[in-house]
């Protein structure tokens, strides 16, 4: 049977000669905060041509309630900042990278600020939250809970000023071109103008994550993995590809999706209770409602076993001004008859962030040359084995500037800022039957959440790579010529790594639990890569990598 890594070269058929082409300096795939904020900065070198899949404003960005985390309180330093992500990430961050963005953090803020951001203040000052793992008041935050909206308002205004910018809404990436080893930009679908190649100088991913591969997710629709799918075939090397983040309060009632109930709420006072009514959280760390959220969901995990429940409850009946602090969970939950003031609110953990993606270097640089990434889909190690709450917004500004001003000037020294030649690709087509797309969906969703949730087992990870690789061998031989098709492969092509991936950490670390580890292993501090061979067809290997001085190097 073929195995899934057996994945095409290319998805989709093209002849460069039949469809339309755009030429651009630098290419940016996403309009979250890291493409919007990559796009910006390239901008200043040349022309920049950004895609979205969908509208601009449809990204886990624009979700984003709690806020993002910054180091400018009296009782704060960007030491203290970088203390605590280090010890939440159990110092399997990459210090250097950890390094840059406390320190970047209030120069990106306060550029925020300058372009319309309006925080919520407190008698004129910024007023600063708490979450999970931050031991003082860092996060910034606007409209109450409204900081994504606000902040992709403020960027995309920002956009939309920029006269480089050229932005393809409904524009779909469907696989980044190389010859000869080289990026050169990209294959896209566009809903109404169909296939295009775009000749980029350079490419960056910011595509983020694949929450949606989990039937409990926060995640929209768009987070299919789609660039980090796109960067394997590539021949781009992962890592971290196992350690997915689950945030321990989603709200829990048919039909209202898992909408995330934020970490905030716990920072400002609210209780974790189980069907009886008792707090738990004390059980399991002394920080109570406030520790780390892999050990927040890890308890929830537990007490839904011992106590046999689909849920347990957030009590935030003691707060005064809940809905003017929390007005978007309020009105949620007020949809759904749940009175804040005198119902308890029913939360389970969902899958939300993915700590891993492509590996990059500080600027952006990934293993493919004249390709980047930034975002959530990148893997800059910043977040170690687990990622402190609002760090990845930051993760964001900071890296996404980086990595656009990366690409832009080197777009800029490029002579020929595209090498136009004929490109085609044409795969062999199945004669198998037409599938069963949402189906197959809705069944990978299933398995992820049941064999590769908050607890894995060698066994229900072994069996999960088989049952991959079977439905695989019929969806990835197939030439879809749509979205959902692409992104059906692309969900079980990342799917796949992601199992591999947490099959070969045997040991429990952060995010990652192994309901099997020896515990008295130690395991010195390493990180899983995925790489493919020369020909770009096969994986060389799935391997833990032992961290160097190097790799870790700097200090705080
Ligand atoms: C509900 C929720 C709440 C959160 N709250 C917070 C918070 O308070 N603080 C915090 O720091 N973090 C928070 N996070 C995490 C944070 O929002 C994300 O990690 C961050 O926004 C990722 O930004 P990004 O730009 O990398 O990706 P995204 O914001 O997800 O943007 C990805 C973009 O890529 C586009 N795209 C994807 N595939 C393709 C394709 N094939 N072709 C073209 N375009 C494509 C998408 O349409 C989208 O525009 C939250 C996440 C969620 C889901």
């Amino acid at each position: 049977m073929a195995s899934l890594f057996d994945t095409r070269r290319y998805l989709t058929d093209f002849d460069s000669v039949r469809i339309g082409h755009v030429l651009t300096d630098t290419l940016v795939i996403g309009s979250g905060v890291a493409g919007a904020r990559a796009a910006i900065e390239a901008a200043q070198y040349g022309l920049v041509t950004l895609l979205t899949k969908s509208d601009f404003e449809e990204s886990c960005t624009s979700y984003a309630q709690g806020g993002i985390a910054v180091a400018i309180g009296a009782d704060d330093s960007p030491t203290l900042h970088y203390q605590d992500t280090m010890r939440v990430g159990c110092g399997l961050n990459r210090p250097d990278a950890v390094n840059l963005l406390v320190t970047e953090a209030p120069r990106r803020i306060e550029e925020l600020i300058g372009w319309g951001l309006e925080p919520d203040r407190v008698d004129g000052a910024l007023s600063l939250g708490r979450e999970g793992g931050h031991s003082v008041n860092r996060i910034i935050h606007a409209g109450g809970d409204h900081t994504g909206r606000d902040l992709t308002r403020t960027l995309k205004r920002r956009v939309q000023d920029t006269p480089e910018i050229r932005v393809f809404e409904h524009c779909f990436l469907v696989d980044f071109i190389t010859l000869d080893g080289l990026c050169v930009g990209a294959v896209a679908f566009h809903e109404r103008h169909g296939h295009q190649l775009i000749w980029a100088g350079q490419t960056v991913i910011a595509s983020g994550g694949c929450g949606r591969i989990w039937r409990e997710t926060t995640n929209p629709p768009v987070a299919t993995g789609d660039g980090i799918a796109a960067a394997f075939r590539a021949g781009a090397t992962l890592r971290d590809m196992e350690m997915m983040q689950f945030h321990p309060t989603t709200l829990y009632v048919a039909g209202a999706g898992r909408t995330l109930i934020s970490e905030a709420v716990r920072g400002e006072g609210a209780y974790l209770v189980d069907r009886t009514g008792d707090r738990f959280m004390e059980n399991y760390h002394p920080d109570g409602e406030l520790a780390p959220r892999d050990i927040v969901s890890r308890a929830i995990h537990d007490c839904l076993l011992t106590t046999q429940s689909n849920c347990v409850y957030l009590d935030v009946r003691h707060m005064s001004g809940f809905r003017e602090r929390f007005p978007q969970i309020a009105s949620l939950c007020a949809d759904f008859d749940i009175d804040v003031t005198r119902d308890l609110i029913p939360v389970r953990p969902s899958a939300h962030y993915l700590i891993g993606g492509v590996e990059v270097e500080l600027d952006g640089s990934t293993s493919v040359e004249g390709l980047f990434c930034c975002g959530e889909a990148a893997g800059t190690g910043v977040h170690g084995a687990n990622r402190i709450a609002s760090n990845s917004l930051l993760e964001g500004l900071v890296f996404g500037k980086l990595a656009g001003e990366t690409a832009g000037r080197k777009a800029a020294e490029m002579s020929n800022a595209a090498p136009i030649r004929r490109v085609v690709n044409t795969n062999p087509h199945s004669t198998r039957t037409a599938l069963d797309l949402p189906d197959i969906r809705n069944s990978l969703r299933s398995v992820m959440w049941r064999n590769v949730g908050i607890v894995r087992r060698e066994e229900h990870l072994r069996e999960t790579c088989d049952i991959l690789d079977f439905w695989a061998h019929y969806t990835l031989d197939k030439v879809f010529d749509d979205v959902p098709g692409w992104e059906t492969q692309n969900e079980l092509t990342v799917a796949r790594l992601i199992a591999a991936s947490a099959l070969e950490r045997s040991e429990s670390i952060g995010v990652h639990c192994r309901g099997d580890a020896d515990e008295r292993k130690q395991t010195p501090p390493c990180r899983v890569v995925v790489t493919r061979d020369e020909n770009g067809t096969h994986p060389k290997c799935v391997e833990l990598r032992t961290e160097t001085s190097s790799d870790t190097g700097g200090d705080d």
